[in-house]
């Protein structure tokens, strides 16, 4: 390892992210980190959130500090690669939130709209009036007079 750190310019963490694996079993999602000594660790990974983290290895250094330099990789490599998925999760909350004012002023709006429907006055039907039997004398009685007589 010493050999190819001085040869490739790699730190460990570098060389140990590079050749890092991803796996998963009935426990769900895992990463082999390769050792300094062609040893494997196996570490394991909480999905559950927006960002994969390391919850336990293997190493006797993560038995006695409850962290280790191959959770550490882990971490690492997950906040890099989901670096856009963290950033996007903030983005899509703000979006949801967005989408939920929206959809309040929306209904709110379709509300108004409702309103205005209900208090618009309604277009009047034709009204057919009939004229009853007083009135109907009385036009007669109107068309009867000499200066309505129409000439023939
Ligand atoms: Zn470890």
């Amino acid at each position: 390892m010493t050999k190819l750190q001085s040869f490739m310019g790699f730190t460990y963490a570098q060389y140990a992210t590079q050749y890092l694996k991803i796996d998963e079993d009935e426990q769900g999602l895992f990463c082999q980190v390769p050792g300094m000594g062609g040893d494997w660790f196996k570490v394991r990974v909480d999905e559950s959130g927006v960002c994969p983290v390391a919850t336990h290895c293997r190493c006797a250094g993560f038995k006695h500090h409850e962290h280790c330099q191959h959770t550490e990789i882990v971490d690492a490599f997950y906040a890099r690669i989901y670096k856009t998925n963290i950033e996007k999760a903030d983005a899509a909350h703000i979006e949801a939130a967005m989408d939920a004012a929206d959809a309040q002023e929306e209904a709110a709006e379709m509300v108004a709209i409702a309103e205005q429907i209900v208090a618009r006055p309604q277009i009047e039907a034709p009204k057919i009036v009939k004229l009853n039997c007083q009135q109907s004398r009385q036009v007669s009685f109107f068309e009867g007079l000499p200066s309505r007589r129409k000439v023939a």
